[in-house]
């Protein structure tokens, strides 16, 4: 879950890996730190330990480890850090890097899973005597136990990580011989659980050593072939945001890979000691906006986006008569009419987004279709016929949980086709065939862009289906026409809603909990509104199919309880205003979505969100656009930090 960036290179590291923690601070925000490779001479008296700056000392040691940790996000640590630590990025010559400059380093940003949020427990983590530093990013089994051991074997540990036995255990190799690769290598060998892990070494100052077992680990190749060697760097990260300002040439880690990172390039080898072969890949990934330019954060940017990245979701692959060019789901027609079931699956967000998935194949393509929460697959794995059509949906290509679920069901003999965000990522390359999303870098932690375009994409797929199923022409057609109004249709609900949206988060944000209803098609995205509003403004949110109610939840309303209620224009409405009555009759207040001229869903709302009218099956895609305002605007009235909500992390990695 976390953010990990390492450089070896010739020009001094900290500005880089400042940089590339920046980018990736969406990926875990509990604490951030840095350690870098300096010259034993740029310290104040040669060899002396330096507490403040968390400087460590051996016997007559050439280069030391400067560490540099903070809790909370990365500007606090960049703060600590001398002004002269980031200077621009110059090209130096070896040796040449002003006193204190280390040209080599690695740094982390911490979502954590052993060990309170606390200084002591921020990453880097290094071994007593202060020569092997590390940075890691999943959860080691059985850590309890190898801390007792190492602690009876007389071992010294300053943090309550997981991650810290790492670079006891590489010290230990190398105190027994092993060379900096080996050292990894013999230490990972008798691990269980999940590494994304770098290390760097006081006794090799221009050598990180990285590997992967279940997290993302990508490596940057920086030297320019023919280019000049005093530019040569070899970056690595746990994405490739960190890596794109510096190069486009990498390598990404498989499970079980390791490599050994010099300035000029990088050697790659299996944990059996084998050599692999590396397979280079030159990215065109557009690099994440971090700056907020004209918005107040990251969330209010990508909710605005939505209508563009609509456009680009369907761009080249809609024709106006509802013929679908889907270019990574190649499946003959012959194969499409004689699918016999569909498995979507997925977490949170996504999770949501493939439950209209779901209804929408069962609706345009009658194929029946569930939607199953990745976490649960592997203790609950379904009875699928052997010729279903399986789909992974993930934002960032990472999500541990998913990609577990994906291995489950391949070892059941499914190809799964994936539906992802991140270009290169895990999940994009593991599936092999799929779709991408094209919703461009999401860096909020709260979702949002992807699910729209994670639905569109699903809406396509439903319309392909559909038509070697046996929907009729004229459907399509009126769908095809409904799904290109959309951008248009979307940017004017977004505008409809702005004033309207305050005034619902001020009501919310003097509740006790909300409760949001949704029938149908709207179901999955109340639930999504209702994660939405507790991941941000930490309120008490649950989401019920609106007959649900008066089975037990309407015990829960009163004035403080308001009721955020779905009510589209289809053959949900009647019975949805029922509920609404309901509702209202127990003195509940009620936000409303409801189409603008809807004068019935009106007269129940305590506020109206009026959303365009269209296409029942594209209501998901207008509906959750004011939900997700929704959200924001309550936490902000509620002082929530809205891109870094407590606890969370982007890019779920861990288990
Ligand atoms: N398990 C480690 C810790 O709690 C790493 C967590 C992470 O991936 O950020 O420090």
């Amino acid at each position: 879950m976390c953010g990990i960036v390492g450089v070896t290179g010739r020009a001094p590291a900290l500005p880089l890996l400042i940089d590339g923690l920046r980018r990736l601070e969406y990926r875990g925000y509990d604490s951030a730190g840095v350690a870098v490779l300096i010259p034993a001479s740029a310290l104040p008296s040669p060899g002396a330990a330096d507490p403040a700056s968390g400087i460590h000392e051996s016997a007559q040691p050439r280069y030391v480890l400067s560490r540099h940790r903070s809790v909370g996000p990365v500007s606090r640590l960049a703060a600590l850090l001398p002004d002269t630590a980031l200077l621009p990025d110059t090209v130096l010559l070896p040796d040449a890097a002003p006193a204190g400059h280390g040209t080599a380093g690695i740094a982390h940003t911490r979502w954590a899973t052993h060990g309170a949020v606390t200084e002591a427990n921020a990453h880097p983590h290094v071994d007593a005597a202060g020569r092997v530093a590390v940075v890691h990013n999943g959860v080691l089994e059985d850590a309890a136990r190898l801390r007792r051991q190492l602690l009876a074997e007389g071992e010294a540990l300053a943090s309550d990580t997981d991650s810290e036995l790492l670079a006891v255990l590489v010290a230990r190799a190398q105190r027994a011989g092993s060379g900096p690769e080996d050292a990894v290598r013999a230490a990972l060998a008798g691990l269980h659980g999940t590494w994304g892990v770098v290390f760097a070494f006081a006794d090799h100052p221009d050598v990180l050593v990285c590997a992967r077992m279940g997290a993302p680990m990508v490596v940057g190749l920086g030297r320019a072939p023919g280019g000049d060697p005093r530019h040569d760097r070899t970056l690595v990260a746990s994405d490739p945001q960190a890596l794109l300002p510096w190069t486009r040439r990498v390598v990404f880690l498989e499970d079980g890979d390791l490599a050994l990172l010099r300035p000029e390039g990088a050697v790659f080898s299996r944990l059996d000691g084998a050599r692999r072969r590396p397979q280079v890949r030159v990215l065109d990934t557009p690099l994440a906006q971090v700056e907020l330019g004209a918005f107040d954060d990251h969330m209010d940017r990508e909710i605005a986006e939505q209508p563009e990245v609509l456009a680009r979701a369907l761009a080249g692959r809609l024709a106006a008569d509802g013929t679908v060019v889907l270019g990574g789901i190649d499946l003959p027609p012959r194969r499409m009419a004689a699918l016999p079931e569909a498995l979507l699956v997925g977490c949170g967000t996504s999770l949501h987004a493939a439950r209209v998935g779901a209804a929408l194949f069962a609706r345009l393509a009658d194929l029946p279709a569930h939607a199953a929460e990745a976490s649960e697959l592997a203790l609950h794995p379904p009875r699928l016929h052997p010729d279903a059509l399986v789909l992974a949906l993930s934002q960032s290509g990472e999500t541990f949980d998913t990609l577990q679920a994906v291995g489950e069901l391949e070892l059941r003999g499914h190809e799964v086709l994936g539906l992802v965000n991140t270009v290169g990522s895990s999940l994009a390359r593991r599936c092999g065939a799929g779709v991408y999303l094209r919703a461009g870098p999401e860096v909020s932690v709260a979702s949002t862009k992807a699910f729209s375009a994670q639905v569109v994409a699903l809406t396509l797929l439903a319309l392909k289906l559909g038509r070697s199923r046996g929907l009729p022409a004229a459907r399509a057609t009126a769908l095809a026409r409904a799904l290109l109004d959309l951008p248009d249709a979307l940017a004017a609900t977004r505008e409809a809603c702005a004033a309207p949206v305050a005034g619902a988060a001020a009501l919310l944000s003097t509740a006790r909990a909300v409760a949001f209803t949704g029938r149908g098609l709207s179901a999955p995205v109340a639930a999504e509104g209702a994660l939405k509003l507790l991941e941000l403004a930490y309120l008490p949110a649950m989401a019920w199919p609106g007959g649900a109610l008066k089975h037990g939840p309407l015990a829960l309303l009163d004035a403080r309880t308001p009721v955020v209620a779905l009510v589209p224009d289809d053959e949900t409405r009647a019975a949805a205003l029922t509920g609404l009555a309901e509702v209202c009759t127990r003195g509940a207040p009620t936000v409303v979505l409801h189409a603008p001229g809807d004068a019935d869903a009106a007269a129940l709302a305590t506020i109206s969100l009026p959303v365009a009218a269209a296409d029942p099956l594209v209501a998901p895609l207008l509906q959750v656009l004011p939900l997700q305002q929704l959200a924001r605007g309550t936490a902000l009235a509620l002082g929530r930090d809205i891109d870094r909500p407590r606890n969370l992390a982007k890019s779920v990695t861990v288990a």
